[in-house]
C-alpha cells in the first residue's frame, strides 16, 4: 500500500510573519497522509522550528531547488548537504518555472535529482506537458523523455522509492485542473516507464488542486498525493487537501 503525500510549494511567497501565522492556523487533525513544506530558501529553519509544533507525526520539510554541485565557488546557489543540515527530506527539481524562467534542460535537472539522492534526501521530480504539447498529443512523449533523462545518468535504480509530481505546463497557477481522467492516463504512464519500482513510487498531481477537487483527483487508482502551489497559501485550503488525501 503506498502512502499518500502531500507537498506545498510556498513558492517565493511568505514572510517571517506569514510562517507563524499560518503554522497557528493549521489543523492537521484527521489528515493520515504525509505532509511536507517547501517554503523559500531564508526561512526552513523558521518552518523546521515550526514544524515541531504541528500535532502530525508524517510532517516534513522541502525545499524548492539545490544546485547540482556539492561544495566551492559558486555564488547564490544552495547544496543538498545545506539542506539536509536544516532537516529537509525532500527537495523539488525541474519545476516547470525553473525549467521554462531559470532555463534548467532536462541535463541538468537529472544532475539535481543525483545529488539529492546522493546527500540521502527525496527529489520531488516535476515533469509535464506544455498545452501546445497537449494539443499536439505529445503529452506522454515529452514526459517519457524528461524521466529518461533522469535515468539516462543515474540508472533505472534511480527510481527506486521516488517522488515523481505530474504537473501539466497549462495547468499550474492557471486555475484549469486536469480532469481525473486526463491525469490518470498520465499517471498510470509513469508507473509503468519506472519499471519495477513504479509500484511504491509515489506520484503526485499538481495544477490548481484545491480543497474543492482534490477528493476527485485522489479516488484516481494511480495519483498517490498532490503538489500544491496556490492553495498551499491558505492553512484552512491545504488542510482540506492534505484530508481529502
Ligand atoms: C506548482 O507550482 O507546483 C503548482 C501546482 O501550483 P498551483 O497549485 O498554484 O497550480
Amino acid at each position: 500500500m503506498r502512502k499518500t503525500l502531500v507537498a506545498a510549494n510556498w513558492k517565493m511567497n511568505g514572510s517571517r510573519e506569514f510562517a507563524g501565522e499560518f503554522f497557528k492556523a493549521l489543523d492537521l487533525s484527521g489528515v493520515s497522509a504525509d505532509v511536507a513544506f517547501c517554503p523559500p530558501f531564508p526561512y526552513l529553519s523558521v518552518v523546521a522550528d515550526l514544524l515541531k509544533q504541528v500535532g502530525h507525526q508524517g510532517v516534513a520539510l522541502g525545499a524548492q531547488n539545490v544546485s547540482e554541485r556539492d561544495a566551492g565557488a559558486f555564488t547564490g546557489e544552495v547544496s543538498a548537504a545545506m539542506l539536509k543540515d536544516f532537516d529537509a527530506r525532500y527537495v523539488i527539481v525541474g519545476h516547470s518555472e525553473r525549467r521554462s524562467l531559470y532555463g534548467e534542460s532536462s541535463e541538468l535537472v537529472a544532475r539535481k535529482y543525483v545529488a539529492v539522492r546522493q546527500a540521502g534526501l527525496m527529489p520531488i521530480l516535476c515533469v509535464g506537458e506544455t498545452l501546445e504539447e497537449r494539443e499536439a498529443s505529445r503529452a506522454l512523449e515529452v514526459i517519457g523523455s524528461q524521466l529518461n533523462a533522469v535515468s539516462e545518468l543515474a540508472g533505472e535504480d534511480c527510481w527506486h522509492g521516488a517522488v515523481v509530481a505530474y504537473e501539466p505546463v497549462w495547468a499550474i497557477g492557471t486555475g484549469k485542473t486536469a480532469t481525473p481522467e486526463q491525469a490518470q492516463e498520465v499517471h498510470e504512464f509513469i508507473r509503468k516507464r519506472l519499471g519495477a519500482a513504479g509500484e511504491q513510487a509515489q506520484i503526485l498531481y499538481g495544477g490548481s488542486v484545491k480543497s474543492a477537487n482534490a477528493a476527485s483527483l485522489f479516488a484516481q487508482p494511480d495519483i498517490d498525493g498532490a503538489l500544491v502551489g496556490g492553495a498551499s497559501l491558505d492553512a484552512g485550503e491545504f488542510a482540506g487537501i492534505c484530508r481529502a488525501a
